[in-house]
């Protein structure tokens, strides 16, 4: 049940503008960082194992090192009695060897001694303690029989030496920080940082601890944008706050692009006001290949090159430069690193309120809830662009298609989960 617009032509839609953004990059090469340091980051190279995991025949449990055929038949009434001939802390290797008849302690994660085929938990022997400084008894009663690898994590039962076990072109994960770590690695190949030279012209904008004087605000997007490149891998050259002039804005970009940026990135001046120069700067130093998408909020978005590197600038109201940093800033920085173009997980929810557009692909702020057994969206307050409080009580951007400007209460549409 949904009203269509024709749509404007002056407008370029959303996913060739996509198109038209991501082909001016092409991934960038790879470093070496300290395991410690990989989280986070995309791996770019295949990784396998040098060793084993576990690499040895090691305890599971803390108790008894035996035969597994030493304790047939054994049980509460007629325990098996075995002499205890070692002790075996985790970290220490016991050189002798197990006889039948014969028993070592072991704690968890300390390796099997030689003849040794199972491991008798503390709790089914007459010698439960396991407190700190005591010595190992003389002998042992097991009270059941156990089998052969009971309580014993056979060497390689993880990963085995010479297996792939992370593969290219994925973020690394705590675990998979853990893993290399686990195979021994000191540093692993990933992909670089992309560099974003990060600018916020306007005249009215203060920096944090200045006093706020009446027409002036405080300088929001730097922040809210450095946070997200830094939640997409990037690293930004931050060029501040500059006025309104369009010298200075040049100086700034000129700083960024001699420290080597991947990608200029501005918030503002891309409106159409007198003193939008954006446009004016592209033009002069570069070129200008996208000016407006079919979008609301964030209808003006500028791209090209300034001194042959590219260019992106986003609007300056809030929501719009979040939801632009989304749609199109993000996946370059995920090609950048080498990452596949992401697919927003999304949701199918229906609307507990009606829903207006304009025809432009809409990305309007909603909270999604589970409610009466499927997912419902309702929108956060005032949808003005400005409004960024309303995109903090949102988790999600209810999606309307272009060209669709009504959707009744009770319809269906997709939300992108935040
Ligand atoms: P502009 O695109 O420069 O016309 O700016 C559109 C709106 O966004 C104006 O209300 C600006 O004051 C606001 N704005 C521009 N830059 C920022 C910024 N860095 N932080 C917060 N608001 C901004
Ligand atoms: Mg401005």
């Amino acid at each position: 049940m949904a009203e269509h617009t024709k749509r404007r032509p002056d407008l370029t839609p959303i996913p060739a503008a996509q198109n038209q953004i991501l082909a001016a990059f092409s991934p960038l090469g790879a470093e070496d960082v300290p395991v410690g340091e990989a989280a986070g980051r995309v791996l770019a190279a295949e990784i396998s194992a040098p060793i084993d995991l576990p690499a040895f025949d090691g305890s599971s449990m803390d108790g008894f090192a035996l035969l597994a055929s030493d304790t047939l038949g054994a049980s509460l009434t007629s325990p098996v009695v075995l002499k205890v001939v070692a002790d075996i802390p985790a970290g220490h290797h016991f050189k002798g060897g197990l006889e039948p008849g014969q028993a070592a302690r072991i704690m968890t994660g300390a390796p099997l001694p030689q003849g040794a085929d199972a491991v008798v938990p503390v709790e089914d022997t007459d010698y439960g303690v396991r407190a700190i400084g005591t010595q190992a008894p003389a002998q042992v009663e097991v009270y059941r029989p156990v089998e052969r690898g009971d309580y014993v994590r056979p060497r390689g039962q993880d990963v085995s030496q010479g297996e792939t076990v992370l593969t290219p072109k994925r973020r690394l994960r705590p675990q998979d920080v853990g893993v290399l770590a686990m195979l021994g690695f000191e540093a692993v190949p990933v992909s670089q940082r992309p560099k974003v030279g990060l600018m916020a012209p306007g005249d009215e904008l203060l920096p944090l601890g200045a006093p706020l004087t009446p027409g002036k605000i405080f300088d929001s997007n730097s922040y809210m944008l450095e946070a997200l490149i830094a939640g997409v891998g990037g690293a930004v050259v931050n060029l501040g706050i500059v006025p309104d002039q369009m010298e200075v804005v040049r100086t700034g970009l000129d700083r960024a692009v001699g420290e080597g940026v991947d990608l200029l990135l501005s918030t503002g001046g891309v409106s159409v006001g007198a003193f939008d120069f954006v446009r004016a700067v592209l033009e002069q130093e570069g070129e200008l290949d996208l000016w407006r998408v079919n979008m609301r909020p964030g209808k003006p978005l500028a791209f090209g090159r300034y001194r042959g590197v590219p260019y992106l600038g986003l609007p300056g109201n809030p929501v719009s430069a979040y939801v632009g940093f989304q749609v199109f800033v993000q996946p370059v920085l995920r090609k950048l690193q080498g990452l596949s173009r992401p697919t927003p997980e999304t949701r199918r929810v229906k609307l507990l309120e009606r829903v207006e557009s304009d025809g432009r692909e809409s990305y309007l702020r909603a909270v999604v809830t589970f409610e009466g057994g499927r997912w419902v969206a309702r929108l956060t307050g005032h949808q003005g662009s400005g409004n960024l409080y309303s995109l903090v009580q949102a988790n999600a951007l209810l999606m309307i298609p272009a060209g669709v400007t009504l959707l009744e209460q009770g319809a269906e549409a997709d939300a992108w989960m935040l």
